[in-house]
């Protein structure tokens, strides 16, 4: 029996990097994970296969976050996914991870659409996912949100970015209060440097300026970062909520 038998969870973008370490983490634990993707279907029906391998139960929902009718579809397919395997829609965990990543924009260069859409994947789905998930979710449920350890750091072609995330820690806070009487936790991931599998990470020099953000001077793998959000869910972790956690292998050290 795993820690999460018999529980639900939906993590958003987990075709890859984070969200699919988390997706298999959580699978691990004996949740039945919908796994979210915008686009590639293929990875993330990958992360399925995977995640069965390992004798765990899955299914994808596809919805690109951030444009009309988005959390609809995504309802859409997660309702039908669970009622389909399990004759109710319950969800008890929610992970929300999929994210308009910045690819750097020094501020003189931001664009209104760069920005809006770093704000409407970023912050405003996570918020519309939670509310509609409300009806979902049981009392002593699960929401983590996935920041970045930027919003700790001050890094001007990241301002958007890390702005959008720090948006996204206060909706934590506030939720989390919200929340506490339904003893539903909500809290804040902040990774660090993590390879996701891009190939920039490939390369070298990057690699090697990029390890040096964390004390360890190595990158964080996804299960890094996915070890913490399950244990988030884990009923073990039923008396933090409203925290922003600093996952980045101490790279906030100083
Ligand atoms: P990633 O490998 O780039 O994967 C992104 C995932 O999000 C994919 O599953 C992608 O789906 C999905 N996605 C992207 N835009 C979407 C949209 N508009 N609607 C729906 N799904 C969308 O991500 P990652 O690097 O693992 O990052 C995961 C989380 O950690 C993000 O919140 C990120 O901000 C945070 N983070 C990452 C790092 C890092 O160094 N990697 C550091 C700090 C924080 P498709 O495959 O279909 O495109």
């Amino acid at each position: 029996m795993g820690k999460l038998s018999g529980k639900t969870a939906l993590v958003t973008g987990s075709s890859r990097g984070i969200g699919r370490a988390t997706a298999i983490g959580l699978a691990r634990e004996g949740a039945l994970v919908a796994v979210h993707y915008a686009h590639n279907e293929q990875a993330a029906q990958e992360t399925v296969e995977l995640i069965e391998k390992d004798g765990g139960q899955a299914f994808t929902v596809g919805a690109e976050l951030g444009t009309p009718g988005d959390i609809d579809q995504l309802f859409a397919g997660l309702e039908a996914g669970l009622t389909e395997r399990t004759g109710r829609a319950t969800l008890d965990i929610l992970v929300n991870n999929a994210a308009e990543v910045s690819r750097g924009t020094v501020p003189e260069e931001v664009t209104a659409e760069e920005f809006d859409k770093a704000f409407a994947v970023n912050t405003k789905a996570p918020f519309f996912v939670i509310q509609r998930a409300l009806g979902l979710i049981p009392d002593g449920g699960r929401v983590v949100n996935i920041s970045t350890g930027l919003t700790r750091v001050a890094t001007p072609s990241q301002a958007v970015y890390a702005m959008s995330k720090g948006a996204l820690e206060q909706l934590s806070l506030h939720f989390a209060r919200h929340l506490a009487p339904r003893g539903i936790t909500v809290n804040s991931v902040l990774p660090g440097v993590t390879d996701n599998g891009s190939p920039v990470f490939q390369i070298p020099e990057l690699r090697e300026q990029l390890s040096q953000f964390s004390a360890y001077k190595r990158l964080a793998e996804p299960r890094d970062v996915a070890g913490v959000v399950v244990f988030l869910a884990t009923e073990e972790a039923d008396w933090i909520t409203g925290v922003s956690l600093d996952v980045t292998g101490g790279g906030l050290l100083g």
